[in-house]
């Protein structure tokens, strides 16, 4: 069986982190006998300077017919000031594909405790928390405006959530627990949102086709609480649209270096986008200093959620803790000690390691 990938690199470093992915996964088909053929398409600012715009019809129509999509990233001063910015791309990309998921895992990798900011006593429990975030619904989306009141003028955005909306995040979440640690740990802030109301009753009503999934309830601002204090008693984080966009930044970077953590969009089919959090970082663009590994585990999740590979999924992961147990590190995650070494070597060594 072969899958078809299309891989859009983007702007920036995303050329660069894509090309030492894709090494990762030519040797991933090579140990374990697949085919995963590539189509590179054009998003954001390249896509702005060959077509005059940031996602043409071709790139939407090609990640259509494709089986999974690899992003880089979007973006640089180049187009900060263009009528269509890269990121409304990206945006539009994850809109017409009707990827309502996101998840985002933040995992503390063992040889990487150093480089944790909790302290060493909490660190030592180790994180390992899957964000599940809605991704169309919510604030983010819904109706918005300004009026006058007796004080001045004034502004509104709605909290808008429905029966469905909820229940198709929720059964990702638990389908995702299920082959986890079984908890999911649902955020909201139902003792004051109606939003959250129905969030939490849809929730309970789900979990009853899960009995061997473990719910439980958290306030927003104790779950932002509790991601400092102990991020170890996490597995699955479910959340909202703008609950998720603030934890998961806050439980991502609680584990060290942007450039470590990798990220997954998804729909109601396997197709998804699969891209690493962070940006084009056109400061290090073209230097050979960029972290891939973010990146390279973004394809460990494309086979795991996409293709169902996990035997495969697991061997990228397993080369990134070998590379990094033996010390390889790039500028980003340096410390004294390791080994400094360049986006393509980083490439290179876990591509050999797999
Ligand atoms: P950024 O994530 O690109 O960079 C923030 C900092 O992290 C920079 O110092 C950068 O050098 C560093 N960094 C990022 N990735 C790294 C890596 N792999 N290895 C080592 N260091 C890394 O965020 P920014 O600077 O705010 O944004 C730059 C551009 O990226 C902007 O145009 C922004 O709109 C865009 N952006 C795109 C995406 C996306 O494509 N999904 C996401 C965020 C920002």
């Amino acid at each position: 069986m072969s899958y078809n990938i299309a891989v859009l690199q983007g702007d920036g470093i995303g050329p660069e982190i894509t090309t030492e992915a894709i090494k990762v996964l030519d040797a991933v088909a090579n140990r374990f006998n697949r085919k995963f053929n590539y189509k590179y398409l054009d998003i954001g600012g390249a896509a702005i300077d060959k077509f005059e715009n940031s996602l043409p019809q071709s790139t939407i129509d090609e990640c259509k017919n494709s089986d999974s999509i690899l992003l880089g990233a979007v973006g640089g001063p180049k187009w900060d000031c263009a009528a269509d910015r890269p990121e409304k791309g990206l945006l539009r990309l994850r809109s017409s594909l009707g990827l309502f998921t996101n998840l985002r895992p933040a995992v503390l990798h063992g040889a990487l405790k150093e480089a944790c900011v909790l302290k060493p006593e909490i660190a030592e429990k180790g994180i390992d928390i899957m964000v599940v975030r809605e991704l169309t619904g919510g604030i983010y989306f819904g109706e918005r405006g300004r009026k006058q009141s007796s004080l001045g003028e004034a502004a509104w955005d709605t909290e808008l959530y429905s029966y469905g909306e909820i229940k198709r995040i929720a059964k990702v979440a638990f389908e995702i627990a299920g082959k986890r640690k079984k908890k999911i740990v649902s955020v909201d802030k139902a003792n004051v949102l109606e939003s959250s109301k129905l969030w939490r009753e849809t929730l309970i009503e789900v979990s009853g086709g899960y009995p061997d999934i473990e719910l439980s309830h958290m306030y927003v601002d104790n779950a932002a609480m509790q991601i400092i204090k102990d991020p170890s008693q996490f597995d699955v984080l479910l959340t909202s649209n703008m609950f998720g966009d603030i934890l998961s930044d806050e439980a991502s970077q609680v584990t060290g270096s942007i450039g470590m953590l990798p990220s997954a969009s998804l729909g109601e089919s396997k197709l998804g986008v699969y891209e690493p959090i962070h940006g084009s970082a056109p400061d290090i663009a073209g230097q050979n200093i960029s972290n891939p590994i973010a990146t390279i585990l973004s394809l460990a999740m494309m086979l795991k959620y996409s293709f169902d590979l996990t035997e495969e999924a697991n061997a990228i992961e397993l080369a990134v803790t070998k590379v990094l147990t033996e010390g390889y590190r790039t500028s980003d995650i340096f410390t004294g000690g390791t080994k400094k070494i360049g986006t393509a070597e980083m490439g290179s060594i876990i591509a050999g390691a797999i």
